[in-house]
């Protein structure tokens, strides 16, 4: 018997060896399929018609030429325009990105498409996922969805769904993780806690520790996190929060960034690994071109802030793509409160969301441009914010 109780005993203690090793290849094999994707990746997704655009028109009737070639990375618009002597001659507006999703696309197709990205986060590397588009285009379609509705719910509950199920696996091979969600508003290059009591006179300062790569922002609510249950509520908050500022300006949430940051740390027992990720989920402002000429007051420097802020993004890209030694973070707030998440150490995915409408021709036009922009940008080889 005692000879038996030795056997066994040495034979657990080898599996559990040889299952934190797997796992720590695994994580090195993950990443490496990641960096070969490219740590930059921009994904376009076609919304639907809604039965509220038709008018009682045909679908057809009302919507742009839209094709999708053999490939699921390609989408072609084409338009008819008049030429000096009148004859009708087709414009095409071919382009690619690294995924297009077709307006059928389900919130749980388009997830398993990302859901690599938020197993990174859990592996000790940050991840921002940003939505782009018009106001209409579906953004909060994508990121949060519909709420009620499983089939409907968007990318942000399912992320936290994910990591919950993840890091309950790793707890088998040592991993324990802490995780704690903040949820921010960028309106006018002024940050606002949406967690919190709804004063919008507080002021917030947006810091990095330049030692340990933290960012923090000043005054702001940190709900640390254990079931699904709880980040429900916190995102439920936060619905409550900027339908608030909605209604006291109107339509605020078109004219403001959102950013769901969700830190998760995690420390192995086994071979005492740490970990921190942090996974930011960015549903941003209408990317309209509003012109400026009309507007004045409160409305142009509303104009003037999601402009800025939006080219600031791209430039911090293209920045980061070109190895340029000044990143020009502080130019916005968005990009200064990402600054830790964006560049060497890190993954991005942007979602461009186009509206099918032919009366949004122009602005879908304006937004694959932008995004191809994005595209053409490379990150350097991701590291790893992880002490062994
Ligand atoms: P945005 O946040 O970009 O302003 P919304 O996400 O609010 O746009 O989308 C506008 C409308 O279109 C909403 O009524 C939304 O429910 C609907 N919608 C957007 N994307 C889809 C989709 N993929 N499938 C079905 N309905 C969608
Ligand atoms: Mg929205």
């Amino acid at each position: 018997m005692k000879h038996e109780i030795e056997v066994l005993k040495e034979q657990y203690t080898a599996s559990n060896r040889k299952r934190v090793q797997e796992e720590s290849l695994r994580r090195k094999m993950h990443n490496e399929i990641l960096e070969l994707k490219g740590n930059i990746r921009v994904f376009c997704r076609v919304r639907p018609v809604l039965t509220t655009e038709t008018n009682g028109k045909s679908t057809k009737d009302v919507t742009s030429d839209i094709q999708y070639p053999d490939d699921e990375r390609k989408i072609i618009l084409t338009q008819q325009s008049t030429t000096a002597l009148g004859n009708t001659v087709p414009k095409i507006y071919p382009f690619a990105f690294d995924k297009v999703f077709q307006d059928n696309a389900s919130q749980g197709e388009i997830f398993e498409d990302i859901s690599q990205l938020v197993q990174s986060a859990l592996d000790g590397y940050n991840v921002c996922i940003f939505a782009y588009g018009q106001t209409g285009s579906g953004k909060t379609y994508t990121m949060e969805g519909i709420p009620d509705d499983k089939e409907k719910i968007g990318m942000i509950p399912r992320a936290v769904k994910q990591i919950f199920l993840a890091s309950k696996e790793l707890e088998e091979k040592g991993w324990k993780y802490e995780m704690e969600g903040q949820y921010l508003e960028i309106y006018n290059e002024t940050v606002r806690d949406l967690l919190g009591n709804g004063d919008l006179s507080k002021k917030h300062e947006i810091k990095h520790n330049l030692h340990t790569g933290k960012t923090s922002v000043t005054d702001t609510t940190v709900i640390k996190v254990h079931t699904p249950e709880q980040v429900h509520n916190l995102l439920k908050k936060a619905q409550q929060n900027r339908a608030v500022g909605a209604t006291l300006c109107n339509e605020r949430s078109s004219r403001s960034h959102s950013v769901f940051i969700f830190k998760l740390s995690g420390i192995n027992s086994i071979t005492e690994d740490t970990c921190e990720g942090t996974l930011n989920l960015i549903d941003l402002a209408g990317s309209e071109r509003l012109s400026q000429s009309g507007a004045t007051g409160d409305r142009l420097k509303e104009t003037q802030a999601i402009n800025k802020s939006l080219s600031c993004l791209s430039d911090v890209i293209a920045a980061l793509a070109n190895k340029e030694p000044h990143v020009p973070y502080r130019n916005s707030k968005l990009t200064y409160l990402l600054q830790n998440s964006l560049g060497g150490n890190s993954k991005t995915l942007m979602f461009v969301n186009i509206s099918p409408l032919a009366n949004n021709f122009q602005e879908t036009i304006c937004s694959l441009r932008f995004a191809t922009k994005v595209n053409k940008c490379q990150i350097g080889t991701a590291k790893r914010s992880i002490k062994i």
